[in-house]
């Protein structure tokens, strides 16, 4: 682990328009550079540098982060490689600490050892019996070798193996070389006789396939049935297990993480002798998702290494429309699909025997589409001219098409999809921003880790960027969705106290007697107050998270500019990416006032006390008056629910009659400070 000191000088020494101009030509442009963006097919120069934030931000595709996430994201590198190449870029001397580990660490670590051990003993275990047994040779290495037609180079270099035929073979002599039997049970290689109390192995009578983790260790086993006839299931896998979690486990990412990277693709199969084929046949930069659907952790491991992925489907249709689901929450990842349909009958396993290797690439490369001819041509076999099936066919692809985070490929699959089904654009826009809606209230994991792809322009209201987590709610029949105004509101908080939230300014109030004064206080100590006094919060998650970090920030930073900078850096994706659109904002989109006062270009919100003072207390006044109208309409349709005690009615009036007064004061209120935009 690199000290935390050391990473603090690091990051203090790389400069952030020093490490992009390493790779990405830029110009000056005032106090900051342009570039054109590397993260998508640009000629003009979308992505802007700004020195003081320590930051790059595209404005097309919305990549944005500090040198270290640059270099991560070009480079297709991990943290701590970041760091070391800036270290040696800025000849800072690397300190590594072991870290002090609790006693609860501790153990856990040691634990983790201790199985990753007994899978050690237990792979060169299988892999002797395969080559060194008679047994192993006569059945597990002539299956593998005869009947699944694998080179032996192949089964070493996979490092498969057997298991003998016997009950416990195994079993007796881990036990016997001193594992102990609790480890061999947690790791799923031994189960335990009911009866006896003995254990037996778990793999008898299978070829072993280890899975291995990124470091090529053994963290778990498939074990493969060789002939039809055999009892059980055609795969037995790892349990999960300390050192195994199936959901973030890529089978043969080991060995095709390096083709990957070169090759700037992966293939994804469903099987182990998917892949195994499929290497052999020189397609190294393949994985396997082992049958399930893919999961966040997966797409983590992929991302790592690639943005772009090609699904391999097999000739038969069957399946497809299930395993399409999953390629939506590939592209809500941000990744770039691509499918290749096998011809009928062959699955990767088959097809790449069955082809010299030269064919089977240039099939893959021939037969590689797009999501939307994929989806069009799969789901429109049998559909026939069916104008429902068809309606029913471009509704899933448009579905699909909200899935993408790039604006400009959404409206490229649009335009695609339109001619194929000879449709009009307008038509089909109108269906995917009802898609667009209905996908922004289905909080997905897979979405919330990548969010929001696009900056935050003037006048588009935030809730298109954003995930919420607010219940989804009805979808009106009407072409635009309805944005709910309190997000709007508190988006315009946060940008205020983010940017201007160290500035001092004057606030208007009325005193306990009905008079008006006068406070100067910091902008966000005003929020704060405002918040606190009236108990209230933000309702969108992610504001609220921001809040609550910006609460803490703020007390550490003696300046605006080192606060924005730690937001600009947020370890928090969400955060980082929530402020860097505010901090890079062109111009500053705020009330006419604004506009009037403040050169565009440089607003100096310091020597303009009264319009600060405007659009924040505007602002907060507003959200206020916002939140208890939806109060006041909970309050109504309780009293409308009709089973109410008199009391119960009496005491809910009695709140929205107090309600009312506090609208009528902040309304008063408002008429003072009352700012044109809202
Ligand atoms: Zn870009």
């Amino acid at each position: 682990m690199i000290t935390q000191k050391c990473i603090d000088e690091i990051k203090m020494a790389a400069r952030i328009e020093d490490v992009v101009s390493d790779f990405v030509p830029l110009k000056r442009a005032g106090a900051s550079y342009k570039g054109v963006c590397p993260f998508h097919d640009d000629h003009s120069p979308s992505m802007h540098i700004t020195p003081k934030l320590g930051i790059y931000h595209c404005f097309v595709c919305g990549a944005h982060g500090d040198s270290i996430k640059f270099l991560m994201e070009y480079q297709k590198i991990s943290y701590p490689e970041a760091l070391r190449y800036l270290a040696s870029k800025y000849n800072i001397a690397i300190e590594e600490e072991k870290k002090e580990l609790t006693a609860e660490q501790e153990a856990a670590k040691n634990e983790r050892e201790a199985l990753l051990n007994v899978n050690a003993y237990a792979e060169k275990f299988f892999t002797n019996q395969l080559f060194e047994s008679e047994e192993g040779r006569n059945i597990g290495l002539t299956y593998l070798r005869d009947k699944r037609g694998f080179k032996e180079e192949t089964i070493r270099k996979f490092r498969l193996g057997y298991c003998p035929d016997t009950w416990d073979t195994f079993s007796k002599k881990a036990v016997a070389d001193g594992y102990k039997p609790d480890d061999l049970l947690t790791l799923g290689l031994c189960r335990k006789s009911e009866k006896t109390g003995n254990l037996f192995d778990f793999y008898k009578g299978r070829v072993i396939f280890p899975i291995l983790n990124a470091f090529g260790s053994a963290i778990g086993f498939g074990g493969r049935v060789m002939s039809q006839e055999a009892k059980g299931p055609k795969y037995y896998n790892s349990p999960e297990n300390p050192i195994y979690h199936k959901s973030d486990v890529l089978y043969g990412f080991y060995f095709a993480r390096r083709a990957i990277r070169e090759r700037d693709n992966v293939y994804l199969v469903e099987g182990y002798t998917d892949v195994i084929s499929m290497s052999e046949a020189g397609v190294e930069n393949v994985v396997a998702s082992s049958g399930t659907a893919l999961t966040d952790g997966q797409i983590k491991l992929i991302k790592s290494q690639t943005n772009n992925i090609t699904v391999l489907y097999d000739g038969d249709n069957a399946g497809i429309k299930a395993s399409l689901r999953g390629i939506n929450m590939l592209l809500a990842a941000g990744l770039n699909v691509k499918a290749v349909l096998l011809p009928d009958g062959e699955d990767p396993d088959s097809f790449a025997k069955g082809h010299r290797d030269s064919e089977l690439k240039d099939y893959l490369e021939q037969n590689a589409v797009n999501i939307i001819q994929f989806e069009a041509k799969t789901l429109m076999h049998g559909a026939g001219n069916d104008p429902l099936k068809r309606a029913e066919v471009v509704n899933t692809i448009i579905e699909t098409v909200a899935e993408v985070n790039d604006e400009v490929l959404r409206a490229f699959y649009v335009r695609e999809c339109a001619e194929l089904f000879q449709l009009s654009e307008e038509s089909l826009q109108v269906n995917l921003k009802r898609a667009l809606w209905k996908r922004m209230n289905t909080p997905s994991p897979a979405r919330v880790t990548n969010i929001p792809q696009q900056p935050v322009q003037q006048g588009q209201p935030v809730q298109q960027q954003l995930p919420n987590v607010v219940k989804p709610e009805e979808v009106p029949q009407t072409q635009q969705p309805p944005t709910d105004p309190l997000f709007d509101l508190e988006y315009n908080i946060i940008r205020l106290i983010l940017k201007y939230g160290f500035f001092e300014t004057n606030v208007r109030d009325v005193d306990a007697d009905g008079q008006e004064v006068i406070r100067r206080m910091r902008v966000d100590q005003y929020v704060f107050n405002e918040f606190h006094a009236e108990e209230i919060s933000f309702t969108n998650p992610l504001y609220q998270h921001f809040y609550q970090e910006y609460a803490r920030l703020a007390q550490q930073f003696d300046s605006q500019d080192d606060l924005c900078k730690a937001f600009a850096q947020h370890d928090d994706e969400a955060l980082q990416a929530l402020a860097i659109p505010i901090l890079t904002e062109q111009t500053p989109d705020c009330s006419p006032a604004w506009e009037q006062r403040f050169d565009m270009e440089t607003p100096r919100p310091d020597t303009d006390i009264e319009c600060l003072n405007q659009e924040i207390t505007g602002c907060v006044n507003l959200f206020k008056m916002r939140l208890i109208d939806k109060c006041k309409e909970l309050l109504i349709k309780e009293l409308e629910s009709g089973d109410l005690t008199e009391q119960e009615q009496r005491d809910i009036m009695m709140r929205i009659g107090e309600l009312n007064e506090r609208a009528k004061e902040l309304g008063n209120l408002q008429r003072i400070v009352i700012s044109s935009q809202y």
